[in-house]
């Protein structure tokens, strides 16, 4: 590329950058000042990224306001969600705006050029020339507004964002980070909530929005960044002529400063709210958090990142077994977080007593004393370097482009210096350098510089209690009230207008011609092509090797699938434990802490999961699988060989204090994910009152599992023993020869030798007799209402349409993008205020519909009930279905990486699911009619009709709805 020929933009920097395999180059755009970056490579996975520095004020957060608002319409695309309208219609690979404590971005990412052509000019115009000065309701919808129906009404706040916060604030993990990063920089932006604090939301001023727009989205406060296989000249010159060359450069301040160090360290104690029955005792979180140096030093943050490997994150780390083996806490977190230009270090201490706060900081200055002065444990240190080095160059970062993540790594430099925006990009050599390095004292006086001698440090306290949700509650009611009180009747009526205009606007209909102006795709760009299956059958013996073909750059993913079809009913669920056990507990040649460096020192890790296949032709045809996976260079799988015979053959499972340890963490992350994915946890629930799938997945990882931690975690010492026995029962009945099968991934010259491995492990496996089993499925319509201390509810419905005689057809995926971006997102959130909602409909039969974060309970079932109707009146010309087929197709065709091939076609494997399977899916959307889809109501309505539903929501909502459950009970 010859920058020369493009006069607009001046080169500031070019160069090679090895480590990513790219070109880059480093650009200002002479008359608007936007600063431009090209990483120019082969990736067909193109990405743009437009961005803008946002420093918030306070934390009304106007700046997540506005990233939600720009998309609601601009000046070329005039529609209310023209966001919606590309997503349902395009290829894109990703697709998102995101609101950061000191930065908003708008990336997208396609393999179609034309596709992504359209992206970019539908996010420039956005960013450039929304619709928000023309429309309030805009502000109204997605930032806050009054709700009031009727005059008699209580007065309610809604909006998006508003609802969308009362969920994130709901989490106690949410609201100590939270607090951690406004109490290390209170001086700064980071010292506010740029995502906006419920409390706040509503003092912001629509004019007030409208000034963060004009001072922050101008081209000279931008960061334009493009990535990938594609003719950047002509790009450039495009964004010249249509947006940039309209603006002349301005001064914009918008500089993140930096927080002054503290004298001394800050203490900061909050609360949280617990449900009724929630305990009070040993529930509080303790936190010690430190700012380490600044994010354009590279070395210091990868250092960092290894530290927290050693220190913290890795089983058996000294500060975190310090913490535990002293019972401060039960479960030891923290992070090392360089996304933002002041770094910091967190050590986090769960489920703790108030009263311990002394002991805890002295512990951490003690162990981290102890370590400056005898030295670091330079294993760790070898394995947190090369687990990370393993990742960087593996570059799998699942159905994320690689280019977004290296487009969002930039930011760490280039937002707080011009001149520095490639320095994260380039860490092999540092990883190099840090190797050398690690014998020398080096760690060690890091240690010392940043977490002992450095008083910019907070100790942050949540504490929890109960009755807060509700005290928070009604205070709202109450000032809500009084503001209503205030009113004269006149201002009232005027609310209750203003409230009725926003629903006509919400239901409006687009005009035809707008939805025009949104470019769009021809059926003609969709590739005819299907998903390709890769599996060779391969046998050792009688064991199964299902060889994924694939070129892997050098790595071999190895899982190694046990059946359970032999394990009865009781000890399923101690599956779930068992999985966690396995690789965390002591073997014969290692300590646990010893085992996992051991293995990431050499490897890209190690792990057990359970996973179910479901036949794709009969729901009544499951295989629960245990599996035991890793991924490592060829050269290293005798190494993982001998690691996985090490840990099935030798571990040490009646350890007692490790089980508790084990244990008290599983349900620590549990009551964590069971909440924070509360639509995953209601729906997985739902479906399992009905199918085998889900069934299994609740035993070793849902609700069920919780319940079961939840006991053993109680009376731990009454039940150990019988744990004890269970885990070994299970050893023996799972891992045996006749239960194994391989799945590989690699190419030809990896898989050479794997044989030879496979049959040596085989011959350790178990052989002596045990009594058989089998899983009794207890399928009944549960109806169940959580109650949490959360402000917002997770509402499901769910059932099963082969049941009912229907069955699967390609067109139920193109009605899942219909209902996501239609009718629920039109009813459940535009008009709902809920943050999202999704459904699915499996080739098992199994369909849902989902609320997530929903402020509404009983009015959202009855818009999921009124679904059918809307199936069977559905209205759509050619563009419209076209676009839709396009939505669904993207949908099919995320690109994979090697590791995801196979995985897919291990699914496939079991789910005998066939290459024309999957091109008659195929076919079945391209050909789509609107006929096609209207017929799809019965299919709903056949779900519906089985009056299944789950809801996980806040403990008052539940009980004010509680006919309509069979049961209802604290989640926790
Ligand atoms: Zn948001």
């Amino acid at each position: 590329m010859q920058i020369e020929k493009i006069p607009e933009y001046e080169l500031l920097q070019e160069e090679m950058i090895a480590d990513i395999h790219s070109r880059g180059y480093l650009l200002k755009h002479r008359k608007s000042g936007a600063r431009v970056m090209l990483l120019e490579n082969d990736d067909e996975n193109k990405v743009f990224n437009i961005a803008f520095r946002t420093p918030p004020a306070d934390s009304t957060g106007v700046a997540h306001i506005l990233e939600h608002s720009v998309l609601c319409g601009s000046k070329h695309f005039p529609l209310k969600d023209p966001f919606v309208e590309l997503v349902k219609g395009s290829l894109n690979t990703f697709l998102n705006a995101m609101t950061y404590p000191d930065k908003t971005m708008y990336p997208e990412a396609s393999c179609n050029d034309q596709d992504f052509q359209n992206l970019m000019h539908v996010y420039l115009d956005a960013v450039f020339f929304p619709n928000i000065y023309e429309k309030e309701e805009i502000f109204r919808q997605e930032g806050w507004s009054y709700q009031l129906e009727n005059p008699e009404d209580p007065l309610r706040y809604n909006g998006v964002v508003y609802n969308e916060m009362k969920g994130a604030f709901s989490s106690p993990e949410e609201v100590l980070d939270r607090a951690i990063l406004n109490s290390l920089f209170p001086d700064t932006p980071y010292g506010v909530e740029s995502g906006g604090d419920p409390a706040d939301i509503p003092n912001l001023k629509y004019s007030e929005f409208l000034g963060f727009h004009s001072r922050y989205y101008h081209p000279s406060n931008s960061y334009i960044y493009l990535y990938g296989k594609m003719d950047m000249e002509e790009k450039l010159r495009w964004m010249d002529r249509e947006y940039l060359s309209k603006y002349d450069a301005m001064p914009v301040t918008s500089q993140i400063p930096k927080q002054p160090a503290f004298s001394q360290v800050k203490e900061v104690v909050l609360e949280y709210p617990v449900a009724e029955n929630e305990p009070e005792e040993e529930n509080t979180y303790l936190s010690y958090n430190v700012v380490v140096g600044d994010s354009l030093d590279v070395e210091l943050c990868v250092a960092f990142s290894v530290l927290d490997y050693v220190l913290l994150s890795a089983p058996g780390a000294p500060l975190k077994q310090a913490l535990l083996d002293e019972k401060i806490g039960k479960d030891i977190m923290g992070s090392y977080d360089d996304g933002i230009y002041q770094p910091f270090f967190s050590v986090i201490a769960k489920n703790a007593r108030p009263e311990q706060k002394d002991r805890f900081l002295a512990l951490i200055r003690e162990t981290l004393e102890k370590i400056s002065q005898t030295g670091i444990d330079q294993k760790a240190v070898a394995a947190g370097i090369n687990s990370m080095e393993f990742r960087f160059r593996e570059a799998d970062y699942a159905s994320y482009p690689k280019g977004l993540m290296y487009g969002i790594d930039v930011f760490d430099s280039w937002l707080y210096d011009d001149e520095k925006p490639f320095v994260h990009l380039e860490q092999l050599k540092i990883f190099e350098l840090l190797k050398e390095k690690a014998g020398q004292g080096y760690f060690e006086a890091l240690i010392r510089t940043y977490l002992l001698d450095n008083t910019h440090a907070s100790v942050v306290i949540v504490n929890p209690k109960r009755g807060l949700a509700a005290a928070r509650e009604k205070a709202l009611e109450e000032k809500l009230e009084a503001y209503k009180a205030s009113l004269t009747s006149a201002e009232i009526e005027e609310l209750v207008k203003k409230t009725h205009r926003l629903t006509e606007y919400q239901e409006g209909e687009e005009s035809p011609e707008a939805l025009k102006c949104i470019p769009m795709l021809k059926r003609s760009d969709i590739s005819r092509e299907g998903t390709k299956i890769y599996n060779t059958e391969k046998y050792v013996g009688d064991t199964l090797v299902l060889h994924h073909n694939i070129y892997t750059n050098g790595i071999g993913y190895l899982t190694l699938l046990f059946d359970t079809k032999d394990v009865p009913s009781h000890l399923v669920p101690y599956m779930g434990i068992l999985k966690s056990v396995l690789g965390f507990v002591d073997t014969e040649h290692y300590s646990y802490g010893e085992l996992f460096n051991e293995i990431n020192a050499n490897t890209g890790g190690i792990s057990c999961g359970l996973q179910v296949f479901g036949n794709t032709k009969d729901r009544y045809d499951t295989k629960n699988m245990f599996g035991v996976r890793s991924k490592a260079l060829y050269s290293k799988l005798p190494f993982v060989f001998s690691m996985i015979e090490e840990i099935l053959f030798t571990s040490r499972l009646r350890d007692e204090k490790r089980l508790y340890e084990i244990i008290a963490k599983l349900k620590s992350r549990l009551q964590m994910s069971l909440a924070s994915a509360g639509h995953s946890s209601a729906m997985l629930r739902a479906i399992s009152y009905f199918s085998r799938t889900a069934y299994f997945q609740d035993q070793i990882g849902g609700i069920a599992f919780y319940d079961l931690i939840d006991t053993i975690e109680k009376n731990f010492e009454q039940v150990k023993e019988d744990v004890f026995s269970k885990l070994e029962q299970l050893m023996q009945m799972i891992f045996r020869p006749e239960h194994l099968v391989v799945s590989y991934t690699a190419d030809e010259a990896g898989y050479e030798g794997i044989e030879a491995l496979i049959a040596g492990l085989k011959e350790g496996l178990y052989t002596q007799p045990v009594e058989k089993g089998a899983l009794k499925y207890d399928f009944r319509p549960k109806n169940e209402g959580f109650k949490t201390s959360g402000q917002v509810q997770y509402v499901a419905s769910a059932g099963n349409f082969e049941e009912a005689g229907y069955h699967y057809t390609g067109a139920l995926r193109i009605l899942k993008v219909i209902l996501s971006y239609e009718y629920l997102w039109t009813n459940i959130r535009v008009k709902g205020g809920a943050y999202g909602c999704m459904s699915g409909f499996r080739r098992s039969g199994d369909g849902f519909l989902v609320s997530y974060r929903d402020p509404h309970l009983k009015n959202t079932l009855k818009i999921f009930s009124e679904t059918p109707a809307f199936i069977r009146s559905f209205q759509a010309d050619e563009r419209e279905m076209t676009k839709y087929i396009i939505g669904t197709i993207s949908e099919l065709d995320v690109p994979m990486n090697p590791s995801t091939k196979g995985a897919m076609s291990l699914n496939a494997y079991f789910g005998k699911l066939t290459e024309e399977d999957i091109l008659t899916e195929r076919e079945e959307i391209l050909n789509a009619s609107v006929e096609d889809i209207q017929r799809l109501g019965d299919i709903v309505e056949a779900i519906m009709n089985q009056n299944i539903i789950c809801v996980i929501g806040g403990e008052g909502k539940i009980e004010e709805n509680k006919e309509l459950f069979k049961e209802v009970k604290p989640l926790f």
